[in-house]
């Protein structure tokens, strides 16, 4: 069968098992398996309701005089950004002021941000003010002195890439095992000090708890760091989320390139990705998700072959894309969640 009538006939078969009686229930259990997370699937249910409802906590504001704008560092759909001052300290801070959002979003942010206090390698939140209108809301967190990415992945030594990946992943085992998902990982979400070669992550707005078999948005992340399963629409995603977006980073570094998988739009996003990891493998995760995957872009019904990591490598990252380190990407950057490395588990690699 052709690629095209392959893809296309996941939207109207159904999976059939010809199986024997007693084992219709180990059938419907690793069924029901498959679209959960391999770590820290009870992480909410042990802490119980007060640490994942985050619609039930009262917010307590203070008022924003104690704060000073001194300049813009960025801004997004959702926020605008400013270096601060704390007066009362003359501290540095960062000032985000929140655009108006749900309030439901406000609440999840803050209550992420309340929840990983004192998480290493997080962003620390200081304090929550409200203007006396209560218009706006934001969000004051300690400040890095952050190298933007586009001149620190040019950069990077084998020890820096080493160091930061690390760190990243010491953040995300700690937010995964008190269970949250980040979902947008990317350079700009992840600040660091190079002086002191320090990192934090940043902006929780997109995070959230996790829940098995519990079916979230898709319309999460950042385009160049989106996994597959955002990408094909499928729901009961989980932690290995961060995973998929780390190994983009972790590309981004060892190749050095800006932004490793650098599609125009969502549907060239996840066609970038197949001619790199093959378009067998694609089929193969959605036949075994059951993933009705449906597109008229006839590129992303053709046929691509598996390109090695190896092809990659150039005169200019030789000496970062080592054997170790394409070892590690390739476990990270799998189509199918199940087989991505745990943040624990690429941490524990060479
Ligand atoms: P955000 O909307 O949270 O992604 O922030 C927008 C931009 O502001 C980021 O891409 C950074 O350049 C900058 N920024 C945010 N938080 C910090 C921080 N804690 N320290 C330094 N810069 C920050």
């Amino acid at each position: 069968m052709s690629g095209i009538a392959e893809r296309a006939c996941f939207c109207t078969t159904t999976r059939r098992v010809h199986i024997h009686p007693s084992g219709v229930l180990l059938v419907v259990v690793s069924l029901f398996l498959v679209h959960m997370s391999r770590v820290y699937a009870d992480a909410n249910a042990i802490r119980g309701k007060s640490w994942y409802e985050y619609n039930k906590f009262r917010i307590e504001w203070s008022s924003p005089d104690r704060y000073e704008i001194v300049r813009r560092l960025g801004g997004g759909k959702y926020s605008e950004v400013f270096e601060g001052v704390d007066t009362v300290n003359s501290d540095r801070c960062v000032i985000k002021v929140l655009k108006p959002v749900a309030g439901h979003k406000i609440k999840r942010e803050i209550k992420v941000l309340r929840n990983l206090a004192g998480a290493p390698n997080c962003i620390a939140l200081l304090d929550v003010v409200r203007d006396p209108s209560r218009m706006y809301h934001s969000l004051v967190t300690e400040f890095v002195n952050n190298t933007d990415w586009s001149q620190l992945y040019t950069r990077l030594t084998d020890t820096d890439i080493r160091h930061y990946t690390f760190q990243l992943l010491l953040a995300l085992d700690f937010v995964h095992s008190h269970g949250i998902i980040h979902r947008d990982v990317k350079p700009a979400n992840v600040m660091i000090d190079h002086a002191r070669r320090e990192l934090r992550l940043i902006d929780w707005g997109l995070a959230e708890f996790y829940h098995p078999n519990v079916e979230y948005h898709v319309r999460v992340g950042s385009r160049h760091y989106k996994p597959p399963e955002l990408l094909v629409g499928y729901k009961r995603y989980d932690y290995s989320l961060d995973l998929w977006s780390t190994g983009c980073m972790f590309a981004a570094m060892i190749f050095r390139k800006q932004h490793f998988f650098r599609g125009a739009d969502n549907e060239d996003q996840l066609l970038k990705i197949m001619r790199v990891l093959g378009t067998e493998r694609f089929d193969a995760y959605l036949k075994a998700y059951d993933i009705p995957y449906e597109t008229d872009v006839e590129e992303l019904l053709g046929q691509y072959a598996v390109r090695p990591w190896t092809r990659f490598i150039t005169a200019e990252n030789q000496h970062l894309a080592l054997p170790d380190a394409l070892a590690v990407l390739d476990r990270l950057l799998r189509f199918d969640p199940r087989e991505r490395l745990t943040a624990a588990e690429a941490m524990a690699h060479p």
